[in-house]
């Protein structure tokens, strides 16, 4: 059974975000528990309290996004500490959250990839020394980002060799790669490439995105369902693979709130519905 849900703002508390995304029947959320471009920590809930809102609400996957403002595979010694700190600390309030995990890209690469690979490897050790799980992105390849090849992506998940990290997929980002998403055939294309490269097994969660570049174009610009690159028969196979693996689903397609992504939610059901 899919868990389906988007990322929202977080901005009135997350509290009332919860709920909101409960009374429009999400079973999934994903939120920034902080400002992800700087700033401040949004003060938490007592977990007992942010327990209660997500039995309430009926979510039963909150993942919480880390923020944009750190890159932890950064060379520059203050750079990658202050990460650590800040992304460590997220572990933390995530589990103060009971969240499911904490979404991380790979960061930037400063000087030379073998370095930006190992600084990165580094923190996600350091994360990894706190309870809960990791899920990382396939990265869209914009500029040096790390992990926009499966088999990179592959590498840091085998040397870390734990079990608490895993896979969120980004169809977005796979399009702004390279690989087309059109026709269940692309998907099932693209899914053997996966499993070759980190095993679907790894695989926890899925960023539904449609993509507003052509395919291939290293640029991460997000588009509603079906207004971009993504092809309607391979948004059901995606949507009939993510059934099979069980994976949280989560819309990053434009909008913030709950009502901004009904249409997107609104479509995905359809196609749910078209399956039974
Ligand atoms: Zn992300």
């Amino acid at each position: 059974l899919i868990r389906l849900g988007a990322q929202v703002s977080v901005r009135g508390g997350i509290g009332p975000a919860v709920l909101r995304a409960g009374a429009a029947g999400w079973h999934a959320l994903q939120i920034f528990s902080r400002n992800p471009v700087g700033g401040q920590e949004l003060p938490l809930p007592p977990p007992e309290l942010a327990r209660q809102w997500l039995e309430r609400a009926g979510i039963r996957s909150l993942l919480v996004h880390a923020p944009y403002f750190v890159n932890p595979a950064a060379e520059d010694v203050a750079m990658v500490g202050r990460a650590r700190r800040v992304l460590t600390t997220e572990m933390s309030r995530a589990r103060k959250l009971a969240a499911t995990a904490v979404i991380m890209h790979g960061g930037h690469v400063q000087g030379s990839p073998d370095h930006a690979r190992g600084a990165l490897e580094l923190t996600l050790k350091a994360m990894l020394a706190r309870p809960g799980e990791v899920w990382m992105e396939n990265a869209a390849g914009q500029g040096r980002e790390l992990l926009a090849d499966l088999d990179e992506l592959a590498g840091v998940i085998d040397r870390i060799g734990s079990r608490r990290l895993a896979v969120i997929l980004d169809t977005a980002h796979a399009m702004a790669v390279g690989h087309e998403l059109k026709t269940a055939a692309d998907v099932q294309r693209w899914l053997q490439r996966v499993d070759c490269a980190v095993r679907l097994t790894r695989v926890r969660g899925l960023h539904l995105n449609d993509l507003k570049d052509p395919v291939g174009a290293r640029r991460d610009r997000h588009a509603s369902l079906l207004q971009g690159s993504l092809g309607r028969p391979a948004l059901q196979s995606l949507l009939e693979a993510a059934d099979r693996g069980n994976w949280t689903v989560i819309l990053e397609t434009p909008g913030r709130d709950v009502a901004s992504r009904a249409a997107d939610v609104a479509i995905v059901r359809e196609l749910l519905s078209h399956k039974e």
